[in-house]
């Protein structure tokens, strides 16, 4: 059978087998296709049946949490952990708490962790956890009882050998806090199986700057290559979360110009820079809406969602040199990616998991806007936690310097790898298929070493 042939029967059994999981479909479908000039020259893969293998998680864990809200009512909500593969290392992926989070959504994240994490050159395997639990409006102690719950349940099936989960979108440090309270409480033992922590028991510094600074100095390098750089662009951010946050303030300090931000709710462009501290005292203080960003500052732009232009997002239609998609999945579309090309942008530089669609990705690799994975630029954070159980394990801490150092170098590396993958098979600087075929290099071939399991 050809390659082409094997990939497309793998994805229409896929198609059969996972109805209604669309992202996930979209993610493997993404890394598949981009395989094919490997399986062309390498017939150990489908010899060995990888395809079938890699795209179907070891283990999915669908569990409930009953918790008691404020008023004394019990509510429900589904948890999950799909622990994907383990061909490299312990399970090793964040925690999601979200409405839209389904079984179909933590296996495209868990899908595309295993690569990610392959890429740093680190010993993880990839996993994704969460629930479609909503921390919006709730308050302090109903996020505590909620976070309690779900660890009496999840506690069974993590250890620091085993699995270790880490935040994502909803789960900050708060959450991490009250996760592993829980976990302590229940086992009795003080654990690294948890990455994320505070500082003063175990956590490491510059984790939480790690995903934002690292996607920077990704685009960073990436820039270089053609001998160009980040200092003085005009950078179009999304997100005002963990991620698009440390990311505005690494731009900064790399002499860029981030003119925008958005949440759930709205946009933000300021021509002159977004204010970082402003934001960061809404987003991480009071965790309230970026409306409250334009009330502090009048001289912003605040477009609602209602004024977005059909079928895309305000923050790729505002002229910029670079774009940084920093907030969730499918935020970049094809429109979008029109409205990037007719504005000049030469990079766009993924922040989050799979923001940008299917459609929009060819077009920005067809019109010859340099583009940057995000399971390539985005590596940083969990390559910072990684760093973060070497210190548990050792029982140190090291300086924000060190852990800053190391994750440069660590960009650094995943930039080259991902970049030299692309000049071997023969399509310099389509860094989609140099990060997919490298990532997917060293799990499939540790999964033959390892036999079948
Ligand atoms: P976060 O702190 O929870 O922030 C997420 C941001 O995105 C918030 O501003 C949120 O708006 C916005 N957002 C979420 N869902 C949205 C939607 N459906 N429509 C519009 N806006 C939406 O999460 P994060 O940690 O920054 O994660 C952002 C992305 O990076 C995710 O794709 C995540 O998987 C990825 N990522 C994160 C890490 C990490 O270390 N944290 C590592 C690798 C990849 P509101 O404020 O209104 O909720």
């Amino acid at each position: 059978m050809s390659s082409k042939a094997y990939i497309e029967r793998i994805l229409n059994t896929l198609e059969e087998m996972s109805p209604g999981q669309d992202e996930f479909y979209q993610a493997v479908e993404e890394v598949l296709i981009s395989l094919l000039p490997l399986l062309d020259e390498d017939s150990r893969y489908e010899a060995q049946n990888i395809l079938e293998r890699i795209v179907i998680p070891e283990r999915s864990i669908i569990f409930k949490v009953t918790w008691i809200d404020d008023i004394g009512k019990v509510q429900t909500n589904f948890g999950y952990r799909v622990q994907f593969n383990s061909a490299l290392g312990p399970y090793k992926g964040g925690l999601r708490f979200h409405p839209s989070v389904n079984l179909g959504i933590m296996k495209f994240l868990g899908f595309e962790q295993i690569f990610k994490n392959s890429l740093t050159g680190l010993q993880i395997g990839g996993a994704k956890g969460g629930s479609n639990f909503d921390p919006k409006g709730k308050s302090d102690n109903e996020i505590m009882r909620f976070c309690q719950a779900f660890m009496n349940e999840l506690y069974k099936h993590i250890g620091k050998h085993k699995d270790v989960p880490a935040g994502d979108i909803g789960v900050g440090a708060r959450e991490i806090g009250y996760l592993f309270g829980q976990y302590k409480k229940l086992t009795g033992e003080f654990d690294g199986i948890l990455t994320g922590k505070g500082l003063n028991w175990g956590g490491s510094r510059a984790r939480k700057e790690a995903t934002g600074y690292g996607s920077v100095y990704f685009a960073e390098n990436f820039l270089n290559k053609y001998e160009k750089s980040l200092k003085g662009k005009r950078c179009a951010v999304s997100g005002a979360g963990n991620v698009a946050i440390y990311t505005i303030e690494k731009l900064y300090d790399l002499g860029a110009i981030p003119i925008s931000c958005s949440d759930s709710k709205g946009t933000i462009y300021h021509k002159d820079g977004i204010d970082l501290s402003t934001l960061k005292a809404i987003k991480e203080i009071h965790h309230t809406s970026l409306e409250e960003y334009a009330r502090a500052d009048c001289v912003c732009e605040y477009i609602p969602l209602s004024k977005y232009p059909e079928g895309g997002h305000a923050v790729w239609h505002l002229e910029c040199d670079i774009a940084f998609p920093s907030a969730t999945q499918n935020e970049l579309t094809l429109v979008d990616a029109k409205a990037l090309h007719k504005n000049g942008c030469i990079l766009v530089n993924e922040g989050a998991n799979m923001p940008s669609t299917h459609n929009a990705v060819e077009y920005i690799k067809e019109n010859n806007i340099l583009f940057s994975p995000g399971k390539a630029a985005n590596a940083g954070g969990v390559a910072t936690s990684q760093l973060e159980m070497s210190q548990n394990s050792s029982m140190s801490q090291w300086s924000f310097v060190e852990v800053d150092t190391k994750l440069q170098g660590i960009m650094s590396d995943i930039f080259k790898t991902a970049y030299e993958t692309s000049v071997e098979f023969k399509c310099e600087g389509d860094l989609v298929t140099g990060a997919n075929i490298a990532g997917f290099r060293k799990i499939a071939d540790s999964m033959i070493e390892q036999g079948a399991v």
